[in-house]
């Protein structure tokens, strides 16, 4: 009999969780109301007063640092120095090869200002200026042409993706340059970029984290 009344209890409890469970919306948003999101996150200012907040606790943790002759801050390009919303608008988020080659030979890519004012205030302090790029070596001059454009204009050195390098992660690739730097001598006081793999596998000391919700790179 108590048996009986247990397993009634068990089937009663299954009952109500499997209920409540199948009763739970999905967890998933759909495709148009999120895009609709990130745009107006983009074009409303939110994007902008995030950076804000970001770029002055970087400086403040950069006044924390003691800058030597060799120190170095290391940028990503795309999303980081130059903004492509332009590309991203067009193409509604998409990612076309062919069409992202073409977008980056135009060099029309814009400066993202709060990143511009820090990249100022480093230079000023007399920090050399590192990028580090995923896009591949084909794309190097149009590459530095765009980063000159936007007001990029001194900067020790611009390292681009070589085709001996395709096959790493964008996280492999980057610490990999960093570790090259270092063992040339430069001393890597930061990084920033809008991945975790522009920061993350060691050789940098501060890790400056911008805000990307539009693509992914790992
Ligand atoms: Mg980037």
């Amino acid at each position: 009999m108590r048996r009986t009344i247990q397993t009634m209890f068990l089937f009663a409890f299954l009952f109500v969780f499997f209920n409540r469970v199948a009763s739970q919306p999905p967890l998933v948003v759909n495709l148009s109301d999120a895009k609709k999101a990130i745009k107006e996150y983009y074009l409303s200012g939110q994007y902008s007063l995030e950076l804000d907040t970001i770029i002055a606790d970087a400086i403040r943790q950069l006044n924390s640092l003691q800058i030597g002759k060799n120190s170095a801050f290391v940028f990503d390009v795309d999303e980081t120095a130059l903004s492509n919303f332009e590309y991203e608008m067009k193409y509604d988020f998409g990612y076309i090869k062919s069409e992202w080659d073409k977008w980056v030979e135009t060099e029309k890519a814009v400066p993202i200002r709060q990143v511009k004012a820090f990249y100022d205030t480093l230079v000023s302090r007399g920090i050399k200026i590192i990028f580090i790029t995923g896009r591949s070596q084909s794309q190097y001059q149009a590459t530095f042409n765009n980063l000159k454009k936007a007001g990029y204009g001194t900067f020790d050195t611009l390292i681009c993706r070589g085709s001996n390098e395709a096959n790493l992660t964008a996280r492999e690739f980057k610490s990999l340059k960093r570790k090259e730097l270092t063992e040339k001598g430069y001393k890597i006081i930061g990084s920033i970029g809008d991945q975790w793999s522009d920061l993350e596998g060691g050789y940098t000391i501060l890790k400056v984290k911008i805000p990307n919700y539009m693509y992914k790179v790992e």
